[in-house]
């Protein structure tokens, strides 16, 4: 049975990697775990009336080369070791795009354990209802009581968190409101991903996309793929990774033949439009009674297509599905969607990877760009945000694939590639700073 520890698979990826690089034992072993986990509880009166118990995480990575970075999710089921994976990845991922930042991530969830203990009858309702289905006042309560919990290790010099799964800018404006408050001036540094008229970049909405396709492009470009007219496109996932990549690749002149979500997928040969489907996603809630053939999100993976994006949640390619996969690039626009058992049986077919720690990169990219505006009080145009955001994700492609073709001997993917470049660069600044 494979294990699905996504902690342990990052863990073993460094450690594979690190095989290819002159590395201090000692900086390996700050790399294989988060450098702080804090475990918050905060008691929030839900919809129904009750105090109920949540629990809160925040993961701080690899400091020695700036604030740590990352994304707050709500979702049933964050843990600890889902929070110290994603920011152990965040920390790989902005040194792989030279961003001045070590990795963060936080989640909130229900505290299962004490609701089955307390009022076992409450659970299927707290289930159902967190995250999307609470009110904006719990939403709100929530968010400010994390980020009192939290604030302890937060700040624009210390740790910068951002949106990820289930948070938005809404919950961003709510996070950076109580930080300002306990301050008495207003942080907009503080965390990334607010609306724009709070401090928010120009193109960050659309940023992890935009990477994810630009990074698409490149590797498309690098398989020698060049008239992109005809090539398909599947998409597992249309929330605003997917959506966003999913309209850049049609515009591009691709077709895109598969969306899915949560509660399936649609097909069309001919091609989908992502402006009309997200229309439909808007109006009935999904994807799903689109125009067009309705699957499963199994049998969107398997279709034959050029670029596959995975744009949902971790370990949707497992080892069960792998060998069913038919695209020739997969661009990972989820975190963690791909097992390490499936990325084995990839490599054996020849499919070509862009990782998550470089395909999904732009969320980070943009946020830094806001964080930079943020301190210096000026602003940026969306076009400034796209072209800077194009040159370092171009360039953290060739990096990697560089890695790829020097060690392509020893049958290194573009996983580990990835993970080779990052190693380099935490040794040499480890070592510099002398810790
Ligand atoms: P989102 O909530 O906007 O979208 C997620 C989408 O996935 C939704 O359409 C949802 O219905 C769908 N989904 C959930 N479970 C699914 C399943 N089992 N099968 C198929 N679809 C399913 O989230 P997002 O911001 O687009 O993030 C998606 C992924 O991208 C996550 O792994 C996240 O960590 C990663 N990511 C996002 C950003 C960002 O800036 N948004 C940055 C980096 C990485």
């Amino acid at each position: 049975m494979e294990n699905l520890n996504p902690k342990y698979n990052i863990q073993q990826l460094i450690i594979n990697a690190s095989k290819y690089v002159d590395i201090h034992s000692r900086r390996l072993m700050k790399l294989l775990e988060p450098e702080r986990l804090l475990r918050v509880r905060m008691v929030v009166e839900t919809d129904d009336g009750i105090p109920t118990p949540f629990l809160g995480y925040r993961g701080q990575y690899a400091t020695w080369m700036g604030p740590a970075k990352g994304g707050i999710r709500f979702h049933c089921e964050t843990d600890e070791d889902e929070v110290s994976f994603l920011c152990m990845a965040m920390g790989h991922k902005c040194n792989i795009n030279r961003l001045p930042f070590g990795g963060g991530k936080g989640g909130v969830k229900p505290n299962f354990e004490l609701i089955r203990m307390l009022y076992p009858e409450r659970e299927k309702y707290i289930r159902d209802s967190f995250p999307k289905k609470i009110s904006p006042k719990v939403r709100e309560d929530i968010s400010r009581k994390y980020e009192e919990k939290i604030r302890l290790i937060i700040g624009p010099d210390q740790d910068i968190p951002a949106p990820d799964v289930y948070t938005d800018g809404q919950v961003m404006a709510w996070i950076m409101d109580n930080y300002s408050r306990a301050k008495g001036y207003t942080v907009p540094a503080v965390i990334t991903g607010k609306p724009v008229i709070l401090g928010g970049s120009l193109g960050r909405d659309k940023a992890t996309g935009r990477g994810t396709f630009i990074t698409a492009l490149e590797a498309c470009k690098y398989l020698g793929v060049r008239d992109f007219e005809k090539e398909r496109v599947a998409i597992q996932g249309f929330g605003n990774a997917g959506s966003v990549a999913a309209k850049l690749f049609h515009e591009a002149g691709f077709v895109v033949i598969a969306v899915s979500d949560s509660r399936g997928g649609v097909h069309n040969a001919k091609g989908l439009d992502p402006v009309l489907v997200e229309q439909h996603k808007i109006k009935t809630g999904s994807v799903v009674g689109f125009e067009g053939d309705q699957i499963s999100n199994e049998e969107l993976l398997s279709l034959p297509c050029t670029v596959l994006v995975p744009a949902a949640l971790e370990n949707s390619i497992t080892e069960n599905n792998a060998s069913d996969i038919c695209a020739r690039i997969i661009a990972e626009a989820a975190n963690g969607p791909t097992t390490a058992a499936a990325d084995k049986i990839l490599f054996q077919k020849d499919i070509f990877i862009v990782p998550d720690i470089l395909a999904n990169a732009g969320g980070v990219i943009v946020s830094y760009f806001e964080w930079v505006q943020g301190r210096e009080q000026l602003y940026w145009t969306e076009k400034e945000v796209n072209e800077r955001l194009s040159t370092i994700i171009t360039e953290s492609f060739r990096q990697v694939v560089e890695r790829h073709d020097k060690y392509k001997k020893y049958k290194v993917d573009m996983r580990t590639a990835a993970y080779i470049y990052s190693l380099e660069r935490f040794e040499e600044a480890g070592r510099l700073r002398g810790c």
